[in-house]
């Protein structure tokens, strides 16, 4: 969905239904849920504020199957006309993190989602907080396969943990 920034009426946009934003957040197995999203203009500065759900289409990093991931994030964006290059070492030069620019007179409203929604993944994903992974003796995945498996190597926190116990021990 591409806003014309000098078409925003001075009171504003509201955009509460995903159905013109979706097929282009959509790429890549994401979906986009649910929008409530509010785009307002004070002369060529834009604010884009609101939230929105949506879901990834992540790989667990512990058994590697895919799992669909819910996000949610809390839109508050300002955004400013892409300044001349000089400039923007100048402006760049700060660290202000809400600030974004947008290029010519166009605001793409699912390429700022996305971004959003990247933000928002996590760095090691789990398909649940109780996923149990691969066996280690076997490879099966204990999610699906439940095993026999004797796991013998000690818990290597604990190694490290009974190691330093018997240094200390007299
Ligand atoms: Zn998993
Ligand atoms: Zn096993």
């Amino acid at each position: 969905m591409l806003i014309t920034i000098s078409e925003i009426p001075d009171e504003g946009l509201t955009v509460e239904t995903p159905a013109a934003l979706a097929p282009a957040f959509g790429e890549g197995g994401w979906e986009l849920k649910a929008v409530a999203i509010q785009v307002g203009r004070h002369g060529a500065e834009v604010e884009v504020s609101g939230g929105f759900e949506g879901t990834v289409s992540l790989v667990c990093s512990r058994c590697l199957e895919p799992f669909p991931f819910r996000v949610a994030p809390e839109l508050a964006v300002r955004l400013l006309p892409k300044p001349s290059l000089r400039a923007e070492e100048v402006e760049l030069s700060g660290d202000d993190l809400e600030v974004d620019f947008y290029d010519g007179d166009l605001l793409d409203l699912a390429a700022l989602l996305r971004a959003e929604t990247l933000l928002a993944l996590p760095m090691k994903p789990l398909c649940r907080e109780e996923c149990r992974g691969f066996c280690p003796v076997c490879g099966g995945n204990r999610n699906q396969v439940p095993c026999a498996c004797e796991v013998r190597p000690a818990d290597p926190r604990l190694a490290v943990l009974q190691g330093f116990a018997a240094k200390r021990s007299p």
